[in-house]
């Protein structure tokens, strides 16, 4: 088997698409349930030729492909999928409800506000195609259940890293698909957790949902960046106490005037051995570097905003 498609289990695959020439950073899973397959998160349009090309390989085509579940719909999850659903055209798709509009219409805010937050890094994901409604299936509750063949997920809302996130359990095997809600691992720096929280984070939700996560004791964590990992109950404790850290971390920068999101990872570095890992890490990491950053300034501004309102 190629290099860039692992087979995790006995029904699951983690395909990596290279993006900008960087593994261990997006990698959709794939899941068998029975003859049928669904896919989790597709990544950017850059990423979709590879994408396609390995599930050729893995014998998955527009007959057998039934669903894209979406955790959200931020370009590295799902800016793809109308290049995607090209040729996939029956395959339907799962997604929250506030996901939709910007599939459909993909122009409207999601480019422009992915231009505005990720700069290159979004040029470089390319521009989203819209997606077919008709294909669809938004989901408007907070909980969703569905059972595809033998295989049973149940999908909750968890909000936080984005107002349109959704994680979901694959009961058959007690792992928790997290998307983004619980930070990114990376394997290769001694599986780091590191923060996801671009602005706007919103800590209060972000907690919430890893506790409501904590509530259905998985076994595993499947983090879209960028592994399945055991003692999946002690990953989100350890996550919860880790952006508490950190908010507790870039308040007393800012107290001391310490601004520059650089500056403030030095100072995080010091007291969160896992950040540190990455912050501190080997220069092709430089892709997942600026995602941390990133969430430094997601916690930078929680933090302003939480002072300005008190
Ligand atoms: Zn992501």
């Amino acid at each position: 088997m190629e290099k860039n498609i692992r087979q995790l289990d006995d029904i699951i695959w983690q395909l990596d698409l290279k993006i900008d020439n960087e593994t261990e950073f997006i990698a959709p899973y794939l899941i068998k349930a029975k003859e049928d397959y669904i896919i989790v998160d597709v990544g950017p349009t850059c990423g979709i030729p590879e994408l396609v090309r390995q599930l050729k390989i893995l014998g998955v085509d527009k007959s057998n492909l039934k669903y894209v579940f979406l955790t959200h719909i931020h370009l590295d999850h799902s800016g793809g999928l109308g290049t995607f659903m090209q040729s996939f055209p029956d395959t339907q798709i799962i997604v929250h409800r506030r996901g939709t509009p910007h599939l459909v219409d993909p122009d409207k805010v999601l480019w422009q506000s992915s231009l505005d937050t990720l700069g290159w890094v979004a040029e470089m994901y390319q521009r989203p195609v819209p997606v077919k409604e008709e294909n669809i299936i938004s989901i408007h509750d907070k909980t969703f259940n569905i059972k595809v063949n033998n295989l049973e997920f149940n999908w909750i809302e968890t909000p936080g890293h984005a107002s349109h996130h959704f994680s979901f359990m694959l009961e058959n095997k007690n792992i928790m698909f997290c998307g983004d809600s619980v930070g990114m691992l990376v394997p290769s720096l001694d599986f780091a957790m590191v923060p996801t929280t671009p602005h706007p984070y919103r800590i209060e939700s972000g907690i919430a949902s890893i506790k409501l996560m904590l509530e259905r004791s998985p076994e595993k964590l499947g983090f879209a960046h960028h592994a399945i990992r055991g003692e999946g109950v002690s990953l989100l404790n350890k996550h919860i106490a880790q952006l508490q850290l950190w908010e507790s971390c870039v308040s007393s920068c800012l107290g001391k005037d310490i601004q520059d999101e650089e500056e403030i990872g030095v100072e995080i570095a010091k007291v969160d051995k896992e950040s540190a890992r990455l912050i501190n890490g080997p220069e092709e990491f430089g892709g997942l570097r600026k995602a941390l950053i990133g969430s430094i300034t997601g916690f930078k501004n929680l933090v302003i905003k939480k002072e300005s309102d008190s």
